[in-house]
């Protein structure tokens, strides 16, 4: 029986696993498909408190990971294709291999993937000036033109964030109506920066080892139009990766887990989430260490309190 299995490999999954390690929990992590993370698909860190000079994302991750097992930590290079909970535990963690794992207590740090369109392009042009966190990579764009895509409020946000760098932003909508909220909608379409091209799908992003444009297609007119631009933000949204949770604990309607008390715990006592799998609005590397952090020590007080009574 294991005291703590810890599901996802990014910086909440990692820092829940070197707190729970440190308070000699023993954990295991289940790294799923992607160890390390979202992090270790892009380049250059640079907002990751404690490093001067940019920090690669995967030597980043690297480094949490091996900071994780210098005090314990056991990984399993796994997916976790479903779950038995039970309320107070013990749960049950069944991995994609067949295994089957018991455990005292869960920490879910499963994070999020950001949509994307889907095309071609966009995959060889990742990370080469294809982006979906403006935040994250905005600053590598000083005086060059760049393209969000999408109509809703992380769209119109991406777009006013990134016109602090960008010379120009255009804004690529599907429909002649954004689907963001007036407010911020208004400051967008008040931004002497940002323009937009409406009724506008990405059929291609062009550029062979950099972002050079963008082609276009107008779904009104068929019309084909080319824009230059280095950057291109795909701002369609994110998907909480909690599909194998769904009907198990409280999720919000698309699919965020639903913390308690401001704190880790989940609607099922003993199960503990942190990271983008349970954060709609920051998104970032450091609060999903913070929620790592949050998590551990809420399982460690949990568990020392169930073996009291
Ligand atoms: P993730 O990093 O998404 O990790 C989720 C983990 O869960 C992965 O290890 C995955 O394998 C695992 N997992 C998922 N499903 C299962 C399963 N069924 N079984 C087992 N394991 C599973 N943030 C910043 O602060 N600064 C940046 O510069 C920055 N740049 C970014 C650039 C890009 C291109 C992207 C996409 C994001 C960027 N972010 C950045 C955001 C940051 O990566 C995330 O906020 C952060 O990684 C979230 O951490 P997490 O641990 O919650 O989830
Ligand atoms: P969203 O509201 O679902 O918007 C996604 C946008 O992407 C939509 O405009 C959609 O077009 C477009 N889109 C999706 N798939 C596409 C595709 N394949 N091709 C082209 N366009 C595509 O997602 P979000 O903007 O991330 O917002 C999610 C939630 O977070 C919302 O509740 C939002 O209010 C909230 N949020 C709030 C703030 C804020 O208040 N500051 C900031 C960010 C997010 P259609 O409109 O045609 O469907």
């Amino acid at each position: 029986m294991e005291n703590a299995v810890i599901i996802g490999s990014g910086p909440a999954g990692l820092t829940a696993a070197i707190y729970a390690a440190r308070a000699l929990l023993n954990p295991l992590v289940i790294a799923g498909t992607t160890p390390g993370g979202q992090l270790t698909e892009t380049s250059d860190i640079e907002n990751y408190p404690g490093f001067k000079e940019p920090v690669g994302g995967f030597d980043l991750m690297t480094t949490f990971q091996k900071q994780a097992e210098r005090f314990g930590t056991r990984t399993v290079y796994d997916n976790v294709s479903s779950v038995r909970f039970t309320a107070g535990g013990p749960h049950e963690i069944i991995l994609g291999g067949g295994d089957r794992i018991q455990t005292r207590a869960v920490i879910i740090a499963t994070g999020a993937s950001p949509m994307w369109l889907g095309i071609e392009s966009e995959k060889r042009l990742m990370a080469k000036g294809v982006s979906a966190c403006a935040t994250c990579d905005g600053a590598f764009f000083r005086n060059v033109p760049v393209v969000v895509v999408g109509g809703g409020d992380t769209a119109m946000e991406e777009a006013i964030f990134l016109t602090r760098f960008a010379s120009k932003v255009t804004v690529v909508h599907r429909r002649d109506q954004l689907r963001a909220s007036k407010i911020m909608a208004d400051r967008a379409m008040k931004n002497p920066k940002i323009s937009f091209e409406w009724n506008s799908v990405v059929d291609e992003i062009t550029g062979q080892n950099e972002v050079e444009g963008v082609i276009l297609g107008n779904l009104k007119t068929g019309e084909k139009k080319k824009i230059d631009c280095r950057g291109f933000f795909a701002a369609l949204g994110h998907k909480p990766n909690t599909e194998i949770f769904k009907g198990l604990i409280e999720m919000n309607d698309v699919g965020y887990i639903v913390l308690k008390q401001e704190r880790s715990y989940t609607s099922v006592e003993g199960v503990f989430a942190a990271g983008d799998c349970a954060d709609h609005v920051y998104r970032q590397a450091v609060t999903a260490a913070g929620m790592g952090c949050k998590a551990a020590i809420d399982a460690e007080r949990w568990l020392e309190s169930k073996q009291k009574n």
